[in-house]
């Protein structure tokens, strides 16, 4: 018997690292799954592995930053699998590093665009669908930078992450009474294109890798399995919640 047995979860993100392995997951613990991301053909190459896995899945290509692609993916999962119970609302951009003076506006914007804009358009589509349903867990991707580390060149980033963080607890707050719970997710350095990315020469690796306690990045499958925890009963009293999974790199100061 899976976690999700019955349950349908739109996973934004879902073409690559931690939403494209939480897709996986989620679909394991039998959830139908609408994935959501730009690149069809990603996405397709997910619905695909679902699929012969024996898990029910189906991509909706869209920019999370546009309100057409929140309301496609929730139509998707109303009228492929009757109804929502969970929103991974995870896909993310880094935006390029710089001190905030030298942050370009148009960077800015589209850093909390896509982080930010796109969890409460998600959220804004995501909620009548879960009420209409009695309740459910919506999950927002958040991060440790900006919230236990002050990172620095990462000013565009760590601020629509926080805002992630304060969304959420509104709606914890607001929609708790109908049964939605709402949490955010903190993962620490990630072994993704977008962890990688961060880190990209040996030293630089070495160096996000020497500040988690574990010394060591998550692979995205382990933070996908704490997005599990939040999407599944075993946290039916957990909501409102900043859920720091960082191998400890926000206590870690050797
Ligand atoms: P990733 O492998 O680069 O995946 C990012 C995902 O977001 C991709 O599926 C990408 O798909 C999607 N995405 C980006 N912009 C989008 C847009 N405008 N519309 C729709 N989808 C968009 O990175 P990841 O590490 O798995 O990141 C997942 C989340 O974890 C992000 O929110 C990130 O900020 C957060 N996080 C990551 C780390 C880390 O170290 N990796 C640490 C803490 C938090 P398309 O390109 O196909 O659109």
């Amino acid at each position: 018997m899976g976690q999700l047995d019955g349950k349908t979860a739109i996973v934004t993100g879902a073409s690559s690292g931690i939403g494209y392995e939480a897709a996986k997951l989620f679909a394991r613990e039998g959830a139908a799954v609408v994935a959501v991301a730009r690149r069809r053909a990603e996405l397709d190459r997910l619905v695909d592995a679902i699929t012969a896995a024996g898990g029910t899945a189906v991509a909706v290509a869209g920019d999370v930053a546009e309100e057409s692609t929140a309301a496609a993916a929730v139509e998707a999962a109303v009228s492929r699998f009757g109804g929502l119970d969970v929103a991974f609302n995870n896909a993310g951009i880094l935006g390029p590093a710089a001190p905030v003076p030298d942050i370009a506006v148009e960077d800015w914007r589209a850093v909390l665009d896509v982080n930010l804009t796109g969890a409460f358009l998600g959220a804004r589509h995501q909620i009548p669908a879960l009420l209409a349903r009695g309740g459910g867990s919506l999950i927002f991707t958040s991060t440790f930078v900006g919230h236990t580390v002050g990172f620095p060149g990462m000013g565009a980033y760590a601020a629509a992450k926080a805002g992630v963080i304060g969304l959420m607890t509104v709606i914890a707050a607001e929609y708790g009474p109908r049964g939605i719970r709402a949490n955010a997710l903190l993962p620490g350095g990630t072994d993704t294109p977008m962890g990688r990315a961060a880190a990209s020469t040996p030293e630089a690796r070495r160096f996000v890798e020497g500040i988690h306690a574990l010394k060591r990045l998550a692979s995205p499958a382990e933070i996908a399995r704490s997005a599990l925890y939040l999407a599944s009963d075993a946290s039916s009293f957990v909501t409102g919640t900043a859920l720091v999974v960082d191998g400890g790199v926000s206590i870690t100061r050797t």
